[in-house]
């Protein structure tokens, strides 16, 4: 029976919940993801994978810091609203910004308005949780040379998904 070793491309179904219950995010047809180290599912998930097979199920709780990450202050500011001059904006609202540097998007979410004030965070809405991941082993599968190469899963015309 084949079980998940490095660069295996595995689907797994599963639950993310608050440790205390409140499910947060769920995929019951699973999602597939490139074995092996390459950070595509949390590192404690993974290890618990590592040698299993179709059907097996996990459970695990991770702290922050091996989930979404411990919260950074750093990466909270506030501006001027009349400044930012959004007509309209809101709490939770997300805001984009192109890094100059790297040309990726950063993505700033409104967590606090007050007077002329906008509180803008760049952490993971979901830093500074614990959280419980449990899910199911749905396939097994070998990866292709270039999913190896790139180091995340390809769909079936080896091209990219997202
Ligand atoms: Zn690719």
């Amino acid at each position: 029976m084949q079980t998940v070793q490095k660069n295996s491309v595995v689907t797994i179904s599963y639950k993310i919940q608050e440790i205390d219950g409140e499910l947060l995010e769920e995929s019951q047809e699973g999602f597939p993801y490139l074995h092996g180290g390459y950070e595509n599912i949390f590192p404690k998930a993974e290890a618990l994978i590592e040698g299993k097979t179709v059907g097996t199920k996990i459970e695990v709780d991770l702290a922050p810091a091996d989930a979404y990450g411990e919260r950074d202050l750093n990466l909270v500011r506030v501006e001027s609203l009349s400044e930012l001059s959004i007509p309209g904006l809101k709490l939770g609202d997300m805001l984009e910004e192109d890094d100059e540097e790297t040309g990726e998007t950063i993505i700033w979410r409104v967590i606090a308005m007050k007077e002329d004030q906008v509180m803008l965070d760049h952490n993971h809405p979901l830093a500074g949780l614990g959280i419980r991941f449990s899910g199911e082993i749905l396939g097994i599968r070998s990866a292709t040379a270039a999913e190896i190469e790139h180091g995340h899963v390809h769909d079936e015309h080896d091209s990219h998904g997202n």
